[in-house]
């Protein structure tokens, strides 16, 4: 029996017309004597407003229930989708994570798939054309509802594929993977070809275009992922082990709101700097770029995103309580841009070229790795920077 995972987004099932659109793709794959097994998301912004409706009901919200109200979004699209289907001929049958056995950790709102069950998937196949399964959602041990963290739905499909030993293909409302958001700059181009480690970096940057965690599992277990648009056949991206185009540059991400946090003339204890990332980490607290410099002084300066300021602010202020003579300052409105390409690896002069082509522009934080380079900026030279660095990269 030959399985084919196929997803789709919450921009592909938005309303009643989109859900029969997808269906009639999924009676055409039928048609190549192949079973399908049918990740969804949520309809349309359903899993926005939801959270948004939470915000009014409460000022603290108890994230075991908000698992349980943002799950309610993908078992609505998911048995509208079997109904679609069952209509036009396909026999069809929808799943929630409690039934196909999608096993996670039990940190709600960002739970990780430990094992996920086949044998019932597979019976059920057997009788059926296509599966649908609730995607984002998951069960612990205990029989706890859970969500794999925004935008999870994509990991929920490449664990599934992974498990299956099945082709993955994630449709969505752009036809594959660009070099950088073609929803903001229509004039990138499309990526025939990327590295799981590319894509990672893309992904962790900012390209919501993956949910980082889907790479991870896909690149672990080798999967090919294949990206296309739910509303042509255009032909997509793919995410595998090597990128046959080998460019030195292959993409930019661009992630908004970040805060930057600056404490300044610090007593000189190393061990400090110790302290107070480990006391921000107790909180779950993500630190992402970071500068540390010692001269009279100990100065460090971070980023966060905007979200989680005054998390930090209650962290730090409870670490330094009994600290003097030092300065601490939070700016929000930055955003941080990043170009990441595996062939920065074996070439030289890639900074150079990055920070000429900024030259004009006050960057605050730099951050590097073998195949990315990062910089902090305020939002209002986003444009100008995303510009100049798609020129220089030929993005
Ligand atoms: P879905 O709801 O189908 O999961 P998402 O909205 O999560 O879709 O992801 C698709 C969106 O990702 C696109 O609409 C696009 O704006 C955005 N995106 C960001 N960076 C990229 C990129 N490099 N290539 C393609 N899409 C990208
Ligand atoms: N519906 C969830 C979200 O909006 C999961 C997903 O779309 O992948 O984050
Ligand atoms: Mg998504």
């Amino acid at each position: 029996m030959k399985i084919i995972v196929q997803k789709y987004g919450g921009s592909s099932v938005a309303d009643a017309d989109k859900i029969k659109g997808v269906a009639k793709r999924i009676a055409k794959k039928c048609k190549e004597k192949v079973k399908l097994v049918v990740v969804v998301s949520a309809m349309g912004k359903t899993t926005d407003n939801l959270i948004k409706l939470s915000k009014e009901v409460a000022k603290k919200i108890i994230l075991r229930e908000l698992d349980m109200l943002l799950t309610t979004g993908e078992q609505v699209s998911a048995s509208l989708l079997a109904m679609a289907l069952n209509d036009i001929g396909i026999k069809s049958k929808s799943l929630n994570a409690f039934q196909a056995e999608i096993m996670t950790t039990g940190d709600y709102t960002q739970a990780r798939i430990k094992n996920l069950k086949t044998k019932k998937i597979k019976k059920l196949l057997e009788e059926n054309d296509a599966i649908i399964v609730t995607g984002f959602q998951g069960i612990t041990e205990e029989g706890e509802i859970t969500t794999l963290g925004r935008g999870g739905s994509d990991t929920s499909a490449v664990a599934l594929a992974a498990a299956l030993d099945a082709k993955c293909e994630i449709y969505s409302d752009v036809a594959g993977i660009y070099t950088t958001d073609p929803r903001i700059h229509p004039q990138a181009k499309k990526i025939k070809t990327i590295t799981y480690d590319e894509m990672l970096e893309m992904s962790s940057l900012g390209a919501k275009v993956l949910h980082s965690r889907s790479v991870e599992i896909a690149k672990k277990f080798g999967i090919t992922i294949y990206c296309g648009s739910t509303f042509s056949d255009e032909e997509g991206s793919y995410v595998m082990k090597k990128n046959i185009e080998e460019p030195v540059v292959t993409g930019l991400s661009v992630m908004d709101n970040q805060t930057q946090v600056t404490l300044s003339n610090l007593s000189l204890d190393y061990n400090l700097v110790q302290k107070i990332f480990n006391r921000v980490a107790k909180e779950g607290l993500n630190i992402d770029m970071i500068s540390v410099i010692s001269n009279e002084g100990l100065n460090i300066s971070f980023t966060i995103v905007e979200e989680k300021k005054s998390h930090v602010e209650k962290a730090l202020s409870q670490i330094l309580k009994d600290m003097k003579g030092f300065n601490i300052s939070y700016h929000s409105g930055f955003t941080k841009i990043s170009i990441v390409g595996i062939g920065m690896k074996s070439s030289s002069g890639v900074a150079s070229k990055f920070f000429k082509s900024l030259e004009s522009i006050p960057i605050k934080l730099v951050t590097t790795s073998e195949i990315k380079i990062s910089c902090l900026v305020e939002e209002k030279y986003k444009d100008k920077a995303v510009k100049a660095l798609v020129n220089t990269f030929e993005l």
